[in-house]
């Protein structure tokens, strides 16, 4: 049986009383975990089970399965602001699958840390922020797992690139390619100067005024063609393109 600090990233009812709830974990990454007698009403996971719920998970590990038995949940922090707007929390959904796509990468906890810094900081933040902060949660998560694009410096030949410069962007490269190195790469997208400026303030985990609009739109597909290049799984993020196509 191990303790550790867990963020409910997703749940579902099993069976009559039972749940399976999907938890970002400090201690042991991504797992599912069977919560018996969850639905009853006097579970002894009380509320704890909601979505982007923070507690300690009681979690007794079954090495040679997938799904492990959650018994016990102490909730520290409950998130109800997230699902008190539907842009909150179509954020924080989009946050949450990257996490379980991911979950197979982090053996580091970083996942749990990156999504409770990042819920909070959605949950806080004004509806005009809300996509920039989803987007430097994003971006951090990338950095912590280890693939950061490249973007000062040529993804390709390590040249280094003018910070004033369009140059262009190669998910499969990597990031940032300089002129020479994007005529040998069909199909890299512009990156204006601004854009990467955004993207290099991301990467340094400082923060930005919000962004919105046709931006906000551009941001958020390069973000998930980026993520979709790596995990290059022919998996669509469903939540997260949702929420960029719901971007007014
Ligand atoms: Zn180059």
């Amino acid at each position: 049986m191990i303790q550790t600090e867990a963020i409910v990233l997703h749940g579902f009812d099993y069976r009559e009383t039972s749940r399976i709830v999907r938890l970002a974990t400090r201690e042991v990454g991504v797992v599912s975990a069977l919560a018996r007698g969850a639905k009853r009403p006097k579970s002894r996971y009380g509320q704890g089970l909601d979505l982007f719920t923070s507690g300690i998970a009681h979690l007794t590990i079954h090495p040679t399965r997938d799904l492990h038995t959650l018994t016990g949940f102490d909730a520290s922090r409950a998130r109800p602001r997230l699902a008190a707007s539907l842009h909150r929390f179509a954020a924080s959904a989009a946050l949450a699958e990257l996490c379980l796509r991911f979950g197979p990468e982090d053996d580091s906890g970083a996942i749990h840390d990156v999504l409770s810094a990042g819920l909070d900081a959605i949950g806080e933040a004004a509806d005009v922020v809300v996509v920039e902060r989803t987007l430097a949660a994003g971006w951090r998560l990338i950095a912590e797992l280890g693939f950061a694009p490249s973007l000062d410096t040529c993804a390709a030949c390590h040249r280094p690139l003018d910070a004033e410069d369009e140059v262009r962007f190669a998910h499969r490269a990597g990031g940032a390619l300089c002129r020479l190195c994007a005529a040998l790469a069909p199909g890299a997208r512009a990156l204006p100067a601004e854009p990467r400026h955004a993207l290099l303030t991301w990467s340094r985990a400082e923060r930005m005024e919000g962004i919105e609009g046709p931006t906000a739109r551009a941001h958020l597909r390069l973000f998930r063609e980026f993520v979709e290049e790596h995990l290059a799984d022919g998996r669509q993020l469903k939540a997260w393109s949702a929420w960029e196509r719901g971007i007014a």
